[in-house]
């Protein structure tokens, strides 16, 4: 449960991450237009991430409600208790305004039609090269090495015929999400060691960053791993952590 529990919270804070920083891009887009080099750039990356931000979280928001309801048991399921009409609730987000597969063709349309790659992948850029902190050299690491991959899959589909650009559309919306959204949760957590001398969100980014970016040897069960265990307090109940304490860990583990 500890487990579920930490990564219910990191999956809503790499989420929360990700749609502010699209909310951020179209407070631009709408105060600049088009006409100023930043409101281009704004323009084209929102027309890539407020799709990729409405089919990951929707998708989302059905999977941590329906386990939600088993959290509580025999009691979750119930209509007396709150969690079926999360659920029921929940389970319109992926359908109105667009169902998944309809917002992944719409970030091709965005790549293809509007260039979103070339606001896209320097913002990412941009996020990878301001986390310094050495508590973030090991999940950056793993990020650039998605990051190339990204950039290859884009060069790809621009080549490809529409059909099998189109079967891929979904995976690339995934793909999207998880390398941008890890780059941001790594800046989040710098910009956080330097305005609180706090390395929480640091761990919510190797989390992000070890389910979402690495598959490890036997799927990690072998690894011997405690982190979701010794860590559960500073990522659940948001309690402090000092930078130096993940540097020196990082150490004693090589
Ligand atoms: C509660 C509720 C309120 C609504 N309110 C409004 C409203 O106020 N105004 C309004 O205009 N609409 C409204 N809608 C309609 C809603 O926007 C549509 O239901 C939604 O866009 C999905 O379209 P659809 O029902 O035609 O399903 P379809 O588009 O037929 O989708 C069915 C399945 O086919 C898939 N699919 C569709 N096209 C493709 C494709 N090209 N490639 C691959 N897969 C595809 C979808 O992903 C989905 O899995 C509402 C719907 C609900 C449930």
């Amino acid at each position: 449960m500890r487990r579920d529990l930490v990564d219910m919270a990191v999956d809503y804070e790499a989420a929360a991450a990700f749609t502010f920083d699209g909310a951020r891009a179209l407070d631009r887009y709408r105060r600049e237009g088009r006409e100023t080099e930043a409101g281009e750039r704004a323009f084209k990356l929102v027309r890539a991430l407020v799709p990729v931000a409405k089919h990951v979280t929707a998708r989302m928001a059905v999977e941590t409600a329906s386990y939600a309801c088993e959290v509580l048991g025999g009691n979750g399921y119930v209509r007396e208790f709150v969690t079926p009409r999360l659920l029921r609730d929940a389970q319109v987000l992926p359908i109105w305004e667009g169902t998944s597969n309809v917002l992944s063709l719409d970030l091709l349309r965005a790549l293809d039609r509007e260039d979103a790659h070339e606001a896209l992948l320097p913002a990412i850029r941009a996020n990878l090269d301001a986390a310094e902190h050495p508590s973030l050299d090991e999940p950056t690491a793993t990020i650039e090495d998605a990051f190339a991959g990204l950039q290859e899959s884009l060069a790809h589909l621009a080549g490809a015929d529409g059909e099998y650009a189109q079967l891929q559309a979904k995976e690339l919306a995934n793909y999207v999400f998880d390398v941008y959204t890890a780059a941001l949760l790594v800046r989040e957590a710098q910009d956080r060691i330097d305005n609180a001398d706090d390395a929480r969100k640091a761990l919510v980014a190797k989390r992000f960053v070890d389910t979402r970016l690495r598959e490890p040897d036997a799927r990690g069960v072998t690894a011997g791993e405690r982190f979701l265990i010794e860590r559960f307090d500073a990522v659940v109940r948001y309690a402090p952590v000092a930078p130096t304490t993940l540097v020196e860990s990082a150490s004693a583990d090589d």
